[in-house]
């Protein structure tokens, strides 16, 4: 074959290899993660709020105002493995006091909402991503202080999974700062709130409750609400719409475009509405997800972003044990064809075939995004050549233990 032809022929499997369609995606729709503090139930938390903090009990507790600056740390912690990320952002504080469908956040964007009852988004909603239902079931993603301070109030105990906007009551804590503004922290799991009561104190990073959906919420997720020390609203995020000095440290990007997960799975993984099934009992994503495949078989990857904007290009590969090429595909957003040039959390899946002959080992799932690598291993390999692999691992995973791997 010349050497014209076969660049032509690599050329043109290289375009069907790009050209692999997604078999399905999962798109975080503006109101996929959203909540609506009703104006009662906020005037009831500010209630109890002011009288916690002029009760006798606590007033004795709180040191003197500090003048120092606020700082916030990161208000999430993912205890699970396996992730590159685990969450995204559906609204920020809507600085725009008209209602409704009038809104601005922090830098003159949209990324946010209002309603006819005159409710501007007061916080950031921290979403967690992919199968949100899942990871709140199994209680991986854990709600941390944004700062030291006294808990002045707590509420837990009421129900998670309502998907409905209305009175509803959340599970929250109320963090006082030494500046005297009060961080809220909301919609957290049933059961999951820290066991330090009110007058306690906390440190910045420690473990407040587990992200849920308590309260009015269409999905897990973390309200996070700060107040000055006269119970007005502030936005932490400052911007070309919020003079506000910025409080986050390290500063959080408007869009912080990334993948979260990589994945392989037997099946498509199932999608859930409102972690209920249709007898309203409680449920989350079955995800089929594995690291072991028989050769022969086929099989779905998957990979889940944040912040995933028209024209970011995304490149997958899927690697054999020696490094060649398995598959290679692209992804545009801007090709598949949605309604919105931007999402704030997006899934896909695509459907692969190992052939029969497989080369046994461990392979590689690849991608590539924003100049970020990320890498998932798996192995091939029949039933008892998997199972040998496993012990091969596990017995490498122990510490001082590590023996040559069993002759074939
Ligand atoms: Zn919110």
């Amino acid at each position: 074959m010349s050497p014209y032809l076969a660049a032509v022929l690599l050329a043109l499997c290289a375009a069907a290899a790009q050209a692999r369609q997604p078999e399905a995606r999962w798109l975080a729709e503006a109101g996929s993660f959203d909540d609506d503090l009703s104006p009662t139930q906020r005037l009831r938390i500010q209630q109890q709020l002011a009288e916690a903090l002029t009760s006798a009990a606590l007033r004795n507790r709180l040191p003197p105002k500090a003048t120092a600056q606020l700082q916030l740390q990161w208000p999430l912690r993912d205890d699970g493995q396996g992730r590159f990320g685990y969450h995204g952002i559906s609204n920020f504080v809507d600085h725009d006091a008209a209602f409704p469908n009038r809104v601005r956040d922090y830098s003159c964007g949209t990324r946010s909402y209002d309603t006819a009852s005159g409710y501007n988004h007061g916080g950031t909603d921290y979403f967690i991503w992919p199968f949100p239902w899942q990871l709140m079931d199994t209680g991986e993603i854990a709600v941390v202080a944004a700062a030291d301070g006294i808990i002045v109030a707590r509420a837990d105990g009421n129900p998670d999974r309502s998907c409905r906007m209305g009175d509803a009551p959340w599970n929250a804590v109320y963090v006082r700062h030494a500046d005297a503004s009060v961080a809220w922290y909301g919609h957290m799991k049933t059961g999951s709130v820290t066991a330090r009561q009110v007058g306690d104190t906390v440190s910045a990073g420690e473990y407040l409750g587990l992200v849920g959906s308590s309260g009015s919420s269409t999905g897990p997720h973390l309200h996070f609400e700060l107040h000055d020390a006269a119970g007005r609203v502030i936005d932490p995020r400052h911007g070309s719409c919020n003079a506000a000095a910025d409080l986050w440290s390290p500063l959080q990007p408007y869009e912080d475009p990334a993948i979260n997960t990589l994945s392989l799975h037997t099946q498509p993984p199932q999608a859930v509405s409102c972690g209920v099934d249709e007898a309203g009992q409680p449920v989350h994503e079955q995800t089929f997800e594995t690291d072991t495949l028989l050769p022969g078989s086929e099989f779905f990857a998957f990979a889940s972003f944040r912040d995933h904007r028209n024209g970011d290009l995304s490149r997958f590969r899927i690697l054999r044990p020696d490094g060649s090429e398995f598959a290679y595909w692209d992804l545009d957003l801007a090709d598949q064809d949605q309604p919105r040039p931007f999402y704030a959390a997006s899934a896909w899946l695509w459907r692969l075939q190992l052939p029969a002959d497989a080369a046994r080992g461990t392979w590689q799932y690849q991608a590539e995004f924003h100049g970020r690598q990320l890498l998932r291993e798996f192995s091939v390999g029949t039933q008892s050549e998997l199972r040998r692999i496993a012990v091969e691992r596990e017995r490498a995973a122990t510490a001082g233990l590590v023996r040559p791997p069993p002759q074939p």
